[in-house]
């Protein structure tokens, strides 16, 4: 077996599509190397290597050593030096590399092969005794940490004293006999914590090295994250090892980190940090403060990459075009510039925020480096929820506390909280959370979920809470320093300001400004890349977008959003306002006709109000409205008082509806008398109803000039022959309605197929239905018997299990719930080729559910306003 791939000089062994055997890093080092850029030669064991080393109770393939010789020497070659050697020694770093990047992982391992004999040859042979101490005591504090298991902080601690003792500030103002003491002091410290000496031997250092990293693989971090992330532990990781090149050895060297675009708003401009004379992790260590790339991007007192590199800087532009054709993405990229002279060391496509996601996909395609139709595929429709959350209202009156990093972005307003279990519990209670920690860690991360924003005092935009806001699309403010933190008052003071748990408090993450307070949010702007992105969707969708909505307020939202009509509008959310809820009471209630009609006609105005509105302002699109559903049970009057107010307007006794209101209690109301059942009993409730639609219809017809089809909608109809009687009370009084008027209406009448029997009568029930509209929330309770409101207490348990892939409330059980919905599409369009097919539940918003639906074939989705772009963007992207 072939265990190892190198890389470099020109021509690799593998290449980016590799990336399943050679990980990320190296499947796109052989990459680059292969397209000419200058990465220093290396080469990659493969993933397979550590799956044999776990399989094989943690011992190597036997051909690998001999592989491992071959490939070291080829190196050896390429740079004309000796692994080891007294005089030239070849260095080389050892870099973790899974498919995936993972945080977890062992960390880098720089300048490896360094010991008390190659340390002098390097100082001879670079003629830079500073560099070549300051190469030893990295390698040594790197090996003594991430292979060895000492603990960082006594290397840093050292270094801070030694820099004391000298009276310097800088790293890079150490002399090598400064180093030189450091490296001696270090290795002390290593034996004390140890008990063994750091080990000399090249060869051994290597395979301790490469240890470590298959090591890591099995952490309980990496074990963590993989978890949380779904990257099966059979994946693997690789090992990459490479030649050294130096950022360190002078004033003409530097290392970097850059982004071919701006991350964070996907601007097309070169981004990106870099230091002089500095290695490796210095930039993000934050040892010294990193520079900008850009001249442009210089702040006073900044000196910029192209003004103090500029032959290397100009290089860098060439690569950056160069890596943005080949790879036709944003690339993160990785590099370290030695004597003026530029290497590679990584590349890979940039994570960015969603606003950044949608600029760049669209610049891109205007560039013509992707197609309209690539640059559909490029947004992750559930990010879009970060582009539609609220900002600041300009005008609101706000006390600002402080800033921080703008780490993520949108506002948001909540109470305080200082544990992720506080978020969860406030949460819980329907409260909007801000979590405010020093600093987050995986185990806050359920918090961070809970949590409207997330506040830290330490940390930059790389760290742990801006990375995973970012990722779930929660507001953050990372790094606010000035902000103290007290978790055992539970307080934070920030300029004579203390706000305890429970406090309001406002975050800013596309400015970093924290303000005390409520401060009042306004809705995102909806035009620009936004508009671009969702037109170039809709060219390309085929399924239909429409909002669940009932109030005027969600029909606006729906429409600015895009719907293309209501495709669910719960009458029963129109009962329980308080001019209208005596009224609903008193209909229940009453124990004879004459009052109930009474009740009836009492509600019949404020449902024509409500339908008028919500067809004007869908001016034409098809409005679906759903008779009367929930069981009566809801409405009924909770205290004494209101009791005794409907036996006042009804002139019955209290007790009497007393024991009619325990008479309506039902043991199982999810199954009970709800739905078109109430229909089927008191039939002036749904004529009430239908007038109202009727009557609404016309008027706005009239008044707007523009045709209204309502569309009628049954629910829960598990026969044909429910849905006969349903229909025919209906027609007459819309016929009644028609003939007063003298007026001419067209309308249909349909049903929802929310029970099993419906599905699988759906040859039946079409030939009395204009329309099919899937309620999978209740087709899902049904066909697994399982309630949606009691599954909470164990539904996890049984995802976590793996019993269930996900919660079929969240994403459409395909196999069961599925197979439902295809046969009721088959079956309803057999006996029924024009019947109309749309979906209502949670599920018409979930993208994964959204590519099923488009896979069997409905006509349109409904879903709540806020995800009507969220469904628009995947039904596009479900058609490519
Ligand atoms: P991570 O996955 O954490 O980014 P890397 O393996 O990319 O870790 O290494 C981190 C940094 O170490 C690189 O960005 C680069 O600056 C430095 N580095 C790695 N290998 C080399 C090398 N062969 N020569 C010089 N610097 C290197
Ligand atoms: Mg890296
Ligand atoms: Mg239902």
């Amino acid at each position: 077996t072939k265990w190892i791939y190198s890389f470099g000089a020109g021509q690799s062994e593998g290449n980016a599509g590799m990336r399943n055997l050679l990980g990320g890093k190296g499947a796109n080092l052989a990459e680059m190397a292969n397209i000419g850029l200058p990465v220093p030669p290396g080469f990659t064991i493969t993933t397979e290597v550590c799956t044999a080393f776990y399989d094989n109770g943690r011992k190597y393939p036997a051909e690998l050593e001999s592989q491992l010789e071959a490939a070291m020497a080829q190196i050896e070659n390429v740079m004309g030096l000796r692994f080891g050697d007294a005089e030239a020694p070849l260095l080389v770093s050892v870099r973790s590399g899974a498919r995936v990047s993972m945080p977890g992982m062992m960390d880098t391992v720089l300048n490896l092969g360094l010991n008390d004999t190659t340390v002098e040859g390097l100082v001879r042979s670079s003629g830079d005794a500073r560099f070549a101490w300051d190469s030893y005591r990295r390698f040594i504090q790197m090996y003594g940490s991430v292979v060895l298991g000492v603990s960082h902080h006594r290397f840093e601690d050292l270094l801070e004293q030694t820099k004391r003792a000298v009276s310097k500030e800088d790293d890079t103002d150490l002399t090598a006999d400064e180093w030189k003491e450091v490296v001696k002091a270090y290795k002390q410290i290593v034996e004390k914590e140890t008990g063994s000496a750091f080990p000399e031997t090249p060869k051994d250092q290597l395979w301790g090295a490469i240890g470590a990293v298959f090591g890591s693989w099995m952490n309980p971090r990496a074990n963590t994250y993989r978890k949380l992330h779904d990257i099966p532990a059979s994946w693997g990781t690789a090992v990459n090892v490479q030649s050294m090149v130096f950022g360190n050895m002078g004033n003409d060297c530097a290392t970097g980190v850059c982004f071919t675009r701006d991350p964070s708003t996907g601007e097309n401009i070169f981004y990106g940090e870099y230091l002089i004379n500095a290695q490796g992790e210095d930039v993000v260590a934050g040892i010294r403060t990193p520079q900008p790339m850009a001249e442009c991007r210089a702040a006073e007192g900044q000196i910029s990459m192209e003004k103090a590199l500029p032959g290397a800087y100009q290089e860098l532009l060439k690569v950056r075009d160069l890596l943005e054709r080949h790879y036709r993405d944003m690339q993160d990229i990785e590099f370290t510039v030695q004597a003026n002279t530029l290497y590679l060391l990584q590349t890979r496509s940039g994570k960015r925020t969603a606003a950044a996601a949608l600029r760049v996909a669209i610049d891109m395609a205007k560039e013509g480096l992707i197609t309209q139709e690539e640059a559909i595929t490029r947004v992750p429709p559930a990010s879009l929820d970060q582009l539609l959350h609220p900002v600041l209202d300009p005008k609101a009156e706000r006390v600002l506390l402080t800033r921080g990093l703008p780490a993520s972005p949108g506002a948001a307003t909540g109470v305080i909280a200082f544990s992720a279990e506080d978020v969860e519990d406030r949460a819980a209670k329907g409260e909007d959370v801000i979590l405010v920690r020093i600093e987050t860690s995986p185990e806050d991360v359920h918090g961070m979920h809970a949590a409207r924003g997330v506040l830290t005092t330490r940390g930059g935009m790389t760290s742990h809470a801006a990375v995973v806001a970012r990722g779930m699309g929660r507001v953050c403010v990372a790094g606010a320093g000035s902000i103290a933190v007290n978790y055992q008052a539970q307080t934070m003071t920030v300029d004579g300001h203390t706000l305890k748990a429970g406090d309001w408090l406002t975050l800013d993450g596309g400015s970093g400004a924290v303000y005390k307070g409520r401060v009042p949010t306004i809705p995102p702007t909806l035009s620009g890349d936004f508009a671009t992105l969702m037109g170039w969707a809709d060219d390309v969708r085929r399924l239909g977008v429409r909002a669940n909505a009932e109030t005027p307020e969600d029909a606006e939202t729906a429409r600015r959003f895009g719907a293309e009509g209501i495709g669910l509008c719960r009458t029963e959310h129109m009962f329980f306002g308080p001019d209208r809820i005596g009224h609903v009471r008193q209909m229940i209630m009453a124990d004879n006709e004459a009052a109930r009609a009474k009740a009836i006609d009492a509600l019949l105005p404020f449902q024509r109000g409500d339908f008028s509105e919500l067809f004007r302002i869908m001016a034409g699109l098809p409005v679906t409205i759903r008779l009367l559903d929930p069981p009566l049970h809801e409405f009924l009057p909770h205290g004494e008082a209101e009791l005794q107010d409907v036996a006042k307007a009804l002139g019955q006794d209290v007790e009497s509806l007393r024991a009619r209101r325990s008479a309506l209690s039902e043991a199982n109301p999810m199954l009970g008398h709800r739905g078109c059942r109430l229909g089927i009993s008191y039939p002036e409730i749904y004529a009430m109803q239908v007038r109202a639609i009727a009557e609404a219809a016309l008027d706005i017809s009239a008044s707007a000039g523009k045709a209204v089809i309502p569309e009628i909608m049954i629910p829960l109809v598990g026969t044909k022959a429910e849905l006969d009687l349903v229909r025919k009370s209906c027609e007459s009084v819309i016929a009644a309605v028609l003939s007063e008027r003298k007026a001419t209406l067209s309308y249909k009448i349909g049903t929802m197929i929310e029970l099993p029997r419906a599905a699988i009568t759906a040859d039946q029930i079409a030939q009395s239905a204009d329309f099919f509209s899937f309620g999978t929330n209740d087709l899902t309770q049904t066909t697994l018997g399982l309630s949606r409101d009691d599954a909470g207490s164990f539904l996890p348990e049984y995802v976590e299990k793996g019993l269930l892939p996900q919660d079929p409330f969240i994403s459409i059980d395909r196999e069961g719930v599925g197979a439902l919905v295809r046969m009721g599409v088959e079956k309803g369009r057999a006996a029924k080729p024009d019947l109309k097919l749309g979906i209502c539940g949670e599920h018409g918003g979930d993208p994964l559910s959204i590519s099923f639906f488009e896979e069997v074939g409905l006509d349109y989705v409904s879903c709540s306003p806020f995800r009507v772009p969220v469904a628009r963007l995947a039904a596009a992207q479900s058609a490519l």
